[in-house]
């Protein structure tokens, strides 16, 4: 068994069985998703659209991946999106859901979507604040093409694990408080990534996006 195999294999045990395990493969090169797919894998992320495409292409003979779009998606670029990906995690703003939602009207792709939350105050993510997203549910609803399947959440670095822990039971909590205010479904959760996976499982998590310990650390981006 190769070690990634063998990573593979090990997540696998942990995650209790109705967790989806994305494998996230920015820079990861097309021969090790190869590998990756051969050992089991058919959920990849990819945060950089220009990135995906091209790999996209040069394994499109590996024909049940299914491709998630995990990173921050500019307007301007949804409509690539939603034709090459099955699932849009990060949706961030009312904004490129409702872009999202015209050109759903317009075609006949639907990709599943999460909304990206921000359970504590970070400068440097996207997403909605609570407050904000429950205000602007009336005209999520009013989205009638989207098909929003449930909450995203990326936490700030520099957590404890019990400040994680608390984060992600929020973004439980907020699911759950929508469901009961709105017609909206939101029973998926795709939250943890390698450093805070168990965490996140453990206040509920349905995706967990897991990059470096599957493939090991990626080089610095300047
Ligand atoms: C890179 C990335 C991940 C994976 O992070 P790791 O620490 O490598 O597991 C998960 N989600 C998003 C949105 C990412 O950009």
């Amino acid at each position: 068994m190769s070690d990634l195999q063998a990573r593979i294999a090990r997540i696998y045990e942990q995650l209790p069985p109705h967790v989806r395990l994305i494998a996230v493969t920015k820079q990861v090169a097309p021969d090790i998703m190869r590998a990756a797919y051969g050992a089991g894998l058919r959920d990849f992320g990819e945060s950089k659209l220009q990135e995906a495409l091209e790999k996209q292409q040069q394994l499109q003979d590996l024909s049940d991946i299914r491709w998630h779009f995990i990173g921050h998606l500019q307007t301007n670029k949804a409509k690539k999106a939603i034709a090459q990906f099955e699932w849009i995690h990060a949706v961030d703003s009312l904004k490129l859901a409702q872009r999202l939602n015209d050109l759903a009207a317009q075609g006949d792709r639907h990709p599943k979507l999460c909304l990206q939350v921000k359970p504590l105050e970070d400068p440097q993510k996207y997403g909605w604040p609570f407050p904000q997203l429950l205000q602007e549910l009336p005209q999520l609803e009013q989205c009638t093409h989207l098909d929003i399947q449930g909450l995203m959440t990326i936490l700030p670095l520099g957590l404890s694990e019990s400040e994680s822990l608390a984060a992600f039971r929020a973004v439980g909590d907020l699911a759950a408080q929508i469901i009961r205010r709105s017609p909206l479904t939101l029973g998926e959760l795709s939250m943890g990534m390698s450093g805070d996976y168990r965490l996140a499982v453990q206040a509920g998590a349905t995706m967990v996006r897991l990059g470096r310990i599957l493939f090991g650390d990626r080089p610095q981006t300047p």
